[in-house]
């Protein structure tokens, strides 16, 4: 089975040996250990001296996280999407009782830098700015760097969602100057779901000393202090633990730069075998994501019947489009546990899929 979704993604074999193990007391010594090894390896991993959470939960909790434990009720934030989940970042500080100030891309197109520029300066009551690192709706990956430092001229807090970025795409957090970064398991970790790993700089714990937003769950307070014992404040998802604990070792041991670069090298692998078959990318080539690659679906391809065959006859598992783009495009993960080889397969079975899901 080639499981080649965004997220979940495959894990290798080690991992699934060490996720298997027995449990253990969440408050006791070996947990202990685990967390921290765990945390001093995703802040190498996240290039960052700030604190670093592993809260039990998805992404998307990681993502609430970010918001309530740094802003307040009333306060004004900008928020850039440029696909389904830059829309799902916007939502969360609305639903808490912020002032969002949306500024909406085109779906396949990236943020754009100097229109976050021009926003901060049409509006000084701005606090925070929400940015998506790689919308992996629309494959596209945005220039963070850029946005970040926009940011900063302004002097706001940055919250990034790096969910399907982080560990496989460069993203320095501390050099960037990024305040929150939230990643999860699932994506190019290399594990199976149930965690959110965040960063929070100095600026984001000012902040979070004035925040007013409800939060219990996702207090960093709370997360902080009980890190500090060696513990997480809530029963953590601890087969992930165990898995991350052996995820990362072999992250570390290829080397960032090297992950980095796999990433880089198989996503252009993956670009040259779509447009050989005759296909089009969804995004500008230029932006195009290094861990997902969205695929326009041919007028007379549908998108349903085509991932049914791949699935049924291939044994490959991709994914169609979400929101508008459903039935319009489709999308192939190659992120975490990834070689060539398993792309070779999986354009192999997309050629022969092709014309039994076409008109
Ligand atoms: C997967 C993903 C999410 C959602 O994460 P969940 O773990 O499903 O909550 C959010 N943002 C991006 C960019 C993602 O790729």
């Amino acid at each position: 089975m080639q499981l080649r979704i965004p997220g979940p993604t495959p894990c290798p074999p080690q991992v699934l040996k060490a996720v298997g193990g027995q449990m253990i007391d969440h408050r006791g010594d070996k947990f202990a250990q685990i967390i921290r090894d765990i945390t001093e390896k995703l802040q190498k991993l996240f290039q960052t001296k700030n604190d670093v959470f592993v809260l039990t939960g998805s992404g998307t909790g990681g993502m609430e996280a970010a918001v309530v434990n740094t802003l307040s009720p009333g306060d004004k934030v900008l928020a850039l999407s440029c696909g389904f989940f830059g829309d799902r970042f916007a939502e969360i500080p609305e639903c808490y009782g912020a002032e969002v100030k949306k500024l909406n891309f085109e779906w396949g197109k990236p943020v754009d830098p100097d229109a976050v520029r021009k926003a901060l300066k049409e509006d000084a009551g701005i606090k925070a700015v929400l940015v998506t690192h790689n919308e992996t709706s629309t494959g596209v990956t945005n220039d963070l760097k850029a946005i970040s430092s926009v940011a900063k001229e302004f002097d706001k807090l940055v919250l990034v969602d790096a969910i399907s970025s982080l560990g496989s795409i460069e993203l320095p957090v501390d050099e960037w100057q990024c305040d929150v970064v939230v990643t999860a398991s699932q994506k190019g970790w290399m594990v199976p779901p149930g965690l959110a790993m965040v960063s929070v700089s100095k600026r984001a714990w000012e902040a979070h000393a004035k925040a007013k937003m409800p939060r219990y769950y996702w207090d960093f307070t709370k997360a902080k202090n009980y890190l500090e014992r060696g513990q997480t404040p809530w029963t953590p998802c601890v087969s992930t633990f165990f898995g991350l604990t052996v995820a990362l070792d072999m992250l570390l041991a290829e080397g960032l730069s090297n992950v980095i670069a796999r990433h880089a090298r198989i996503a252009d692998f993956t670009r040259r075998g779509v447009k050989s078959l005759g296909l089009s990318l969804f995004p500008e080539e230029k932006y195009a994501s290094n861990t997902v690659t969205a695929v326009k679906a041919p007028e007379k391809l549908t998108v349903s019947k085509f991932l049914q065959v791949l699935r049924d006859e291939y044994q490959v598992v991709l994914s169609g489009g979400q929101g508008n783009l459903s039935g319009k495009i489709f999308r192939i993960g190659h992120l975490g546990w990834v070689q060539e080889k398993d792309m070779k397969e999986v354009l192999k079975a997309v050629s022969k899929a092709l014309p039994k899901a076409s008109a």
